[in-house]
């Protein structure tokens, strides 16, 4: 465009905008037709409601607004509607995969049921066919572990028995006596103690030396038996060693403990021992050293207490029974 146009436009502009700024400001809205269509487009796209709503009627204010808001809805309207078009291709297409997933994993789910099944049946006749075998498998195990249980409580009774005389053996003694004074001395509150007595048969060597070995041991298994039937209620008996025996009586105080071996060696004096077939009869005493467990005693001390009164028993020429005291140690010293 040239110079002289853009002038001229420039100068129409100026002048029209003077010329409307005098009819506006002279005269009050409407605006002259010839300029009224124009104006209402322009002030209506920049949404110039307050000049609108001078410069038309209400009517033709409430036209206008609706015809902006009817415009408004229908590009609204078509967008929408180009996003929902949109949106339902996608949807389609993300169905059409999801149905093909679905057929595929279908497909695959059946596939392993019939080889699944078909893999379980087999198991399952072979887990009946075998149960037979299986149960009797078992029955026979119960019954094994039944025969070692018996056979392992034989054994452990056989350990700590003494195999000539029935009592308890030396190995027993060791333990015995060691969980005991730990018992007691731990529940020093509760524990009522407990009496051990040393036992030894009088001039058991002439016994041997006269009438032989074999039947010195039958002596010993008849007082074996003697001992610890006397002492079934109130204690238990073990072999020492040779043909000297040891009794613990848990809970029992050194009155009774003393009164128990009294009555074995009144019971020993009326017994007389059968050898020989019952060719021979012979009769045995005893010596006893009885000892009652006090605080803080250890295993060791209490089994040389009594060993100590034993000893008195002897020196006091035998068939007798002696209490422990400390006077016994200087004795030997
Ligand atoms: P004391 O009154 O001092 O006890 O005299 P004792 O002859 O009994 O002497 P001691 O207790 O020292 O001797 C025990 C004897 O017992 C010695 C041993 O020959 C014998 N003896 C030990 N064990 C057995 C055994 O298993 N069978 C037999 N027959 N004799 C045994
Ligand atoms: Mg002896």
């Amino acid at each position: 465009m040239s110079n002289y146009w853009t002038e001229i436009i420039k100068d129409i502009s100026e002048v029209a905008r003077r010329a409307l700024h005098n009819l506006v400001v002279d005269n009050t809205p409407p605006l002259p037709k010839c300029y009224e269509r124009e104006f209402i487009e322009v002030a209506s796209a920049m949404q110039k409601d307050a000049i609108l709503g001078e410069v038309l009627s209400e009517q033709e204010y409430i036209k206008e607004k609706i015809k902006t808001v009817i415009l408004s809805a229908t590009n609204t309207f078509q967008d929408t509607q180009k996003i929902l078009q949109d949106f339902e291709i996608d949807a389609q297409r993300s169905l059409s995969l999801l149905e093909k997933e679905f057929s595929d994993i279908n497909e695959f789910v059946k596939k392993i049921d019939q080889e699944k099944s078909e893999e379980l049946g087999k198991e399952m006749e072979s887990f009946i066919g075998n149960s037979n075998d299986y149960t009797k498998r078992i029955a026979t195990a119960m019954l094994d572990i039944g025969k070692y249980a018996e056979k392992l409580e034989k054994l452990t009774k056989e350990l700590d028995e003494d195999h000539l005389t029935g009592v308890f053996n030396r190995r027993a003694w060791e333990h015995d006596i060691k969980e005991i004074c730990q018992s007691a001395n731990r529940d020093q509150d509760t524990n009522k103690g407990f009496c051990v007595a040393m036992v030894d048969i009088d001039h058991f060597k002439q016994i041997n030396d006269t009438y032989g070995h074999s039947i010195g041991d039958a002596i010993l298994r008849q007082f074996g038996n003697l001992i610890k039937n006397h002492f079934t209620v109130y204690g238990s008996v073990y072999r020492y060693g040779g043909d000297e025996f040891a009794v613990i009586m848990p809970g029992i105080a050194m009155e009774e403990a003393a009164r128990h071996l009294k009555s074995l060696t009144s019971k020993l004096a009326k017994t007389r021992f059968l050898a020989d077939k019952g060719k021979t009869r012979i009769s045995v005493t005893l010596s006893c050293g009885l000892y009652c467990w006090q605080r803080g005693d250890e295993p060791g001390h209490v089994t040389d207490a009594a060993d100590r009164a034993l000893y008195e028993a002897k020196r006091a020429g035998r068939n007798c029974i002696k209490i422990y005291n400390k006077g016994m140690d200087k004795a030997e010293e």
